[in-house]
């Protein structure tokens, strides 16, 4: 490892433990971000990536004033490894592993099937329940596990909490989450619908209502989640009624590489009249479609570009992509029965002024526009982009995930 500039903070003194640690941990990549809880401020946040792999890259960014960005490059093994790399990083900043600051480590765990529906303090019995589910979430929990076992082995002592994507969805309805196919069947294979991104469906409902000076419980949101993977929720009072990812994350909006909502016979027509296999299909539909299976490209500021340009292929993904976000907020405003919020979030939801028209256009009989100055007005934080006086707020609010993970690991711990 070739070490740059390391800076030495002032050491926190006194104080009690109000930091949390939150760890998002993927099959090669740990993401991380340290988080004061009295003051929301970030003394540091950080990623290790292509874990395992002769070319590891680690990249420590202390908040402005606390140091400069350190980036290192060389193998590291594995995930105990790379926590072992972030703890020395942290030490320099001052907030430890080993620091009485730290109250606890949350940890992102992407399924928590039907099982959990509100964070959980890890314990032996938590861990097995995480293990059952890896059937559901066979790439992501069993990454989520080894961040939390890693952490547990370097502070036995500190409170771990699994943060669960899915709990935000478990107030879904039956009539909402049941697929119509034979019951015995699905609940023999716990096939039903649990959807994903839910801290930040959770996050932004209520950051959306904040937005709207109102509280959670009296306003009707929905969320479109937009980013690589996209999503949408329907909101009613502060829980979860409905949402676009299913079984899996594959179904519901276009996205980055995942084709979203398919008819089902189109993988028996692949697999029949095609000769792929199973894997092959998984593989074309979750890797090789949605915006790159259309036009080659997947990220959506190059697609704008090449539609700006005339570009007819990419022309038509962002009309296939918009077309899908109206058919959502058609169907959950008719979920809801009444709408008071739309809300964009994620890289292209808080980014893309061209998709947030996309998306609305037409539905002005639903009470939802964009006024064009908003809409294209530069600006960071939460903000409506709605015509003033509009029946539908519609709004960019920004997504904060790891703050959501913090918060509600802090709320159980907390001295
Ligand atoms: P992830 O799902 O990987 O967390 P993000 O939420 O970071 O994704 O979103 C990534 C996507 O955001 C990129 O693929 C890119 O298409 C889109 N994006 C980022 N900035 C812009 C922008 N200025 N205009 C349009 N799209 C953008």
């Amino acid at each position: 490892m070739n070490a740059s500039s390391v800076h030495a903070p002032p050491p926190a003194q006194d104080a009690g433990p109000d930091h949390v640690l939150v760890l998002n941990s993927g099959s090669s990549s740990l993401k991380y971000q340290l988080i004061d809880m009295t003051t929301g401020a970030r003394p540091a946040t950080g990623l290790v990536e292509r874990i395992g792999e002769e070319t590891s890259r680690v990249v420590h960014t202390p908040a402005a004033g606390r140091g400069s960005r350190r980036e290192r490059s060389g193998r590291v093994a594995d995930h105990h490894a790379a926590l072992r790399t972030v703890a020395r990083e942290l030490s320099a900043d001052g907030v430890g592993l080993d620091s009485p600051r730290l109250a606890a480590i949350g940890h992102r765990v992407v399924h928590g099937g039907q099982v959990f529906t509100e964070p959980a303090v890890v314990d032996e019995g938590v861990l097995a329940e995480i293990e059952r589910l890896v059937p559901l979430a066979p790439l992501h929990n069993p990454a989520n596990l080894a961040g939390i076992r890693t952490a547990m082995d370097l502070r036995p002592d500190l409170p771990q909490v699994a943060v669960f994507d899915t709990a935000f969805h478990t107030t879904i309805p039956q009539a909402a989450a049941r697929y119509a196919i034979d019951v015995d069947t699905a609940d023999a294979h716990r096939v039903r619908r649990y959807g994903f991104h839910g801290t930040s469906h959770a996050y932004v409902s209520r950051a959306t209502a904040r937005l709207l000076g109102k509280d959670p419980a009296d306003v009707n949101v929905i969320v479109l989640h937009l980013g690589n993977g996209a999503s949408a929720a329907a909101v009613r009072g502060g829980c979860c009624v409905e949402t676009s990812m299913g079984l899996t994350p594959l179904e519901g909006l276009v996205m980055g590489t995942r084709s979203g909502d398919v008819d089902p016979a189109v993988v028996f027509h692949l697999m029949r009249v095609g000769g792929m296999s199973a894997d092959e299909v998984d593989e074309l539909l979750n890797t090789r479609s949605g915006l790159l299976g259309l036009c080659g490209e997947n990220d959506m500021r190059e697609i704008q570009r090449r539609r700006a340009e005339g570009d007819q292929q990419a022309g038509l993904a962002f009309d296939i992509y918009a077309h899908r976000l109206r058919k959502y907020i058609g169907a959950y405003y008719a979920v809801l029965g009444r709408l008071d919020a739309l809300a964009f979030t994620a890289g292209v939801g808080e980014n893309s002024a061209q998709v947030r028209e996309a998306a609305v256009a037409g539905l002005d009989g639903l009470g939802l526009a964009v006024d064009a100055e908003r809409n294209t007005a530069p600006g960071g934080g939460a903000r409506l982009v709605s015509p003033p006086g509009a029946r539908v707020a519609v709004a960019v609010v920004p997504t904060d995930e790891e703050m959501e993970i913090a918060n509600q690991t802090y709320t159980l711990v907390k001295p």
